[in-house]
């Protein structure tokens, strides 16, 4: 600095509120400080590589980069729903990022350490950005204004700030490093996976806001199951968040404020308390029946995600776990759980729901559902190199592996002879895939019955996921092989309107009430209902209040939903006579736009 120029004077800028607006996914309020997940996490564990192995380091830098481009794009696009100043600010940003992401002088050096000092790409990354900040540092040192230091410092803080976008996306490093959330704190991530929403401790966590993310995304689903207010998708935000300081997320609303005003801070305040009431009034219908007004009794029970959900599912009132997702079981771990480990986990959902029915579903990996361990061990198809939503997810991965599904069978089996199950398979389009998997149940239970191991005489059910719209439509031919029907209104929609459910810039076509998904609805249960067999819903429109008494209409009577929208629907059900319900299904079956559909339902009973 010149010692005769006075040293810059701090104006303290004044602290605005601004408030954003993303994706309502868990209702309640949060209010507390901000905890940044989107800091470098990445752990370099391999530094240095072989010669042989210089092009394969290349392509991986390639994907990385294309990856980087990807990400960056999908914000670039976000960023139109924002005010214009807003625009203004963060456009320019993302646009040198994109830049150095091109024919650089941060590429060219990080693919000459590749292959002139054999580092790892990661390193190669981290070494560059580092010597290339420093040197656009070292500029502002010699004799630049005080703005333009401040320039050039930014400058350098965007070339490192690219670096670890670049050794995230070659490291695959899952944002996992929740150790230092602090209590009560609003975490903030750009992007927040299924498996990292399962780490997350609802006790502790206030809030969640995210980036990016979709309606019903399986980490939508998670944070509702967890019952953590969340607004994913709030585009523009991670710019202006700053680690620390004071936001209110608004699950209900989908808006997520910064530094909010003494009047805003009062107000969400006492939205906490008005929700916490509502909850303690809600409680007192668990014990109640689940029975209409003209006493139709409905079967409501409960989705888990992860087994810290029991307790909230125990005070729920649901009579039953209608979906198990035993994805969580394979999630955040090295290794695939062997045969053991997963009948103990089975064993105890099964035991702590003292006599309920649980319907256990096979793993449905696939689509956003990304695991590791299933990768390590070469299990699955490298993730980033498919198609994954129309890939080689559910059943498909299930009969193309054999030992995977043969052991989670068999554990699933073992559980059965501790309390009622049933067994589930996801993502079914035919009949064949019917037919083999219970082919190779059934061989699992003549091996298990051989070993000695204790079985229900008769086998548990083997049901299926409506979930795709060729299953919907084969739903009679299903019929006769499944012994059970659960509708996935959540891929059943996706795949319907051909949407990404946890997408954040299609979100507004991610529309459960298009005529084209009530009818595929309408259709299997039909086809359900005329052979006798259980059908419910076990996707997300199952435990929306407000859809409740058009899907009773359809003939529906089991719904299954994340714990904390038991009461709410129960609620409903007591509230609904049957007719009505069926007349008003009938009428809204007439219609063919989806907003008309949207004004009855919101008009049902008033
Ligand atoms: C569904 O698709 O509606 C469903 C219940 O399964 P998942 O959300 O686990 O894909
Ligand atoms: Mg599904």
């Amino acid at each position: 600095m010149n010692p005769t120029e006075a040293p810059p004077r701090r104006v303290p800028r004044p602290v605005v509120e601004r408030v954003f607006v993303g994706i309502p996914v868990s209702p309640g309020v949060a209010i507390g400080p901000v905890f940044g997940t989107s800091e470098p996490k990445a752990e370099i564990t391999r530094l240095k590589i072989h010669a042989a192995d210089i092009a394969a380091e290349g392509a991986r830098l390639e994907a990385a980069i294309a990856q980087s481009r990807k990400q960056l794009g999908k914000l670039r696009i976000r960023l139109t729903v924002l005010p214009e100043e807003s625009q203004a600010e963060i456009a320019p940003l993302i646009d040198a990022y994109v830049r150095m992401l091109g024919p650089s002088r941060l590429v060219r050096g990080v693919k000459r350490r590749i292959e002139e000092g054999l580092m790892s790409a990661e390193a190669a990354v981290v070494a560059e950005a580092d010597a290339i900040a420093a040197q656009i540092v070292g500029h502002s040192e010699a004799g630049a204004s005080a703005e333009d230091r401040a320039g050039l410092r930014r400058q350098a803080e965007e070339v490192r700030e690219i670096g670890r976008r670049l050794v995230r996306n070659l490291t695959r490093a899952p944002f996992r490093s929740f150790a230092g959330l602090p209590d009560g704190a609003i975490l903030y991530s750009e992007s927040l996976r299924p498996a990292d929403a399962a780490l997350l401790d609802p006790s502790r966590l206030a809030g969640v806001a995210t980036e990016e993310g979709g309606t019903d995304g399986h980490t939508a689903v998670m944070l509702r199951a967890l019952g953590v207010p969340a607004v994913l998708g709030a585009a523009g935000i991670g710019h202006a968040i700053k680690p620390g300081e004071l936001a209110i997320v608004d699950g209900g609303a989908g808006t997520v404020v910064l530094n909010p005003s003494a009047a805003t801070l009062a107000a969400a305040r006492r939205a906490v308390t008005a929700f916490a009431r509502e909850r303690q009034r809600f409680a007192r219908l668990r014990r109640l029946p689940a029975e209409t007004e003209d006493g139709e009794s409905v079967e409501l029970q409960a989705n888990l995600e992860l087994p810290l959900e029991l307790p909230l599912i125990a005070q729920s009132g649901a009579v039953g776990i209608g979906l198990l997702r035993t994805e969580f079981l394979f999630m955040n771990r090295e290794t695939v759980p062997d045969e053991n480990s997963q009948a103990e986990v089975y064993r105890s959902v099964v035991e702590a729901m003292n006599g309920d029915p649980v319907t256990i579903r096979v793993l449905d990996w696939g689509g956003e559902k990304e695991i590791e361990a299933l990768s390590a061990a070469g299990i699955v198809p490298d993730y980033a190199d498919t198609n994954p939503a129309l890939g080689m997810r559910g059943i498909r991965l299930l009969l193309r592996r054999p030992e995977l599904f043969e052991t989670q069978l068999a554990a699933i089996l073992r559980a059965a002879s501790v309390g009622p199950v049933r067994v589930m398979l996801p993502m079914v389009t035919n009949v064949a895939e019917v037919r083999e998997a219970r082919e190779i149940y059934e061989r699992v239970a003549r091996r298990l019955r051989r070993r000695g191991e204790r079985l229900p005489e008769k086998l548990p059910p083997l049901g299926i996921m409506i979930e795709t719209p060729g299953a919907a439509l084969s739903a009679d031919a299903l019929a006769l092989e499944a012994d059970f029907f659960a509708i996935g209104t959540n891929d059943l929609t996706a795949y319907t309107l051909a949407v990404d459910r946890g997408e954040s810039d299609v979100a507004e076509l991610y529309d459960p009430l298009h005529p084209a998904v009530l009818r595929l609805i309408q259709f299997a249960t039909e086809a359900a209902l005329r052979m006798r067999m259980p059908v419910s819903v076990c996707g997300e429109m199952g435990g929306n209040p407000a859809l409740i008494p058009l899907l009773m209409g359809l003939g529906l009577r089991s719904f299954s939903m994340n714990a904390s929208a038991v009461p709410r629907v129960k609620q409903v059900v007591r509230s609904v006579e049957i007719d009505a319900c069926a007349r008003f299904a009938r009428k809204v079956m007439e219609q063919s736009d989806p907003e008309a559909i949207r004004q009855m339902v919101a008009g049902f009973g008033k």
